[in-house]
């Protein structure tokens, strides 16, 4: 074993500090110290506190193995087996990619677009690959009149996105199939967060846990959007919106796919960052069940 020796009993500041000597940050190592003790995160007030307190051999142990995982880059959400996301606690697991903040975005904007005139309380939208199920359950929570359809193409995702909505309590339609291959109906809204990243691209070996097929989308990282932005007009209502996530360097040309395809008010919004992150636009025409996309 190359890890620098853990002490057997050490106290909570000990433990810190031999963590960090692997390379953990120290808010990840005060998070999964907490998560071997058995107490929740917003314990780190209490934990500053205990400095010199003993961690028993076993809790000892545990935490070791798990500042080993987080050492080599496994999330930590996969291993403490949950991430907040839009102010939900949500389970996820290697099936699933970790919900990211950048995607709060995604439901900050849908939210305000299903508050525009015209859409009606129980408007019907879709979650196109739904992975841990953020997006719908976010969605969901805000707005509970809402009806909620969630897509992904993975049982292990829609397993893991269905004991969350289960959890939470939230009522969400799910469907197995690839993008719209099974979806039937038509919708006020369809917000996606899709794979993106170039495929081979160089930050893929920082995210080496995370499913591959849900990060990668081709030689330029656009062939999911291309799907989605062809498929996606067959399936919404007239004046229905699609929303994209989309990668930083993206935004310009998921623009002029959603206009080269026939949306109208064709628009991206930013992060937090002040980085282009999503587009989308508004279907102007009908739509029929028997209009196929082109
Ligand atoms: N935002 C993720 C990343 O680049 C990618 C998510 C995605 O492909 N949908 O880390």
């Amino acid at each position: 074993m190359t890890a620098p020796a853990f002490p057997t009993t050490p106290s909570y500041a000990q433990a810190l500090a031999a963590a960090q000597t692997l390379g953990l940050e120290r808010l990840d190592a005060q998070l999964l110290l907490l998560h071997a003790l058995g107490r929740p995160d917003s314990d780190r007030g209490w934990l500053l506190a205990h400095d010199d307190d003993m961690l028993p051999g076993e809790a000892a142990a545990r935490f070791r193995a798990l500042s080993l995982r987080r050492a080599a880059d496994e999330p930590l959400a996969y291993i403490v087996g949950s991430k907040e996301f839009f102010g939900l606690q949500l389970q996820v697991d290697a099936r699933v990619l970790v919900p990211r903040p950048d995607t709060e975005t995604l439901v900050d904007w849908a939210l305000q677009a299903l508050s525009g005139p015209g859409m009606p309380a129980c408007a019907q939208v879709l979650d196109l690959g739904t992975g841990s199920g953020a997006i719908a359950l976010a969605l969901k929570k805000n707005r509970p009149t809402l009806d909620l359809t969630a897509v992904d193409v993975s049982a292990g995702a829609l397993a893991v996105a269905s004991a969350n909505a289960s959890r939470l309590g939230l009522a969400i339609h799910f469907i197995e199939g690839n993008w719209l291959e099974n979806v039937s109906s038509h919708f006020h809204l369809i917000a996606s967060n899709p794979p993106y990243v170039i495929d081979g691209d160089s930050h893929l070996s920082a995210l080496s846990h995370e499913p591959l097929s849900a990060l990668t989308g081709g030689p330029d990282g656009l062939d999911e959007l291309r799907t989605i932005i062809n498929q996606t007009p067959a399936h919404l209502h007239a004046q229905g919106w699609l929303l994209l996530e989309h990668g930083y360097d993206q935004a310009v040309a998921v623009r002029e796919l959603l206009a080269r395809r026939g949306f109208a008010e064709v628009q991206s919004q930013a992060d937090l960052a002040g980085i282009s992150r999503c587009s989308g636009g508004r279907w102007p025409g009908e739509s029929s069940p028997q209009q196929t996309a082109g």
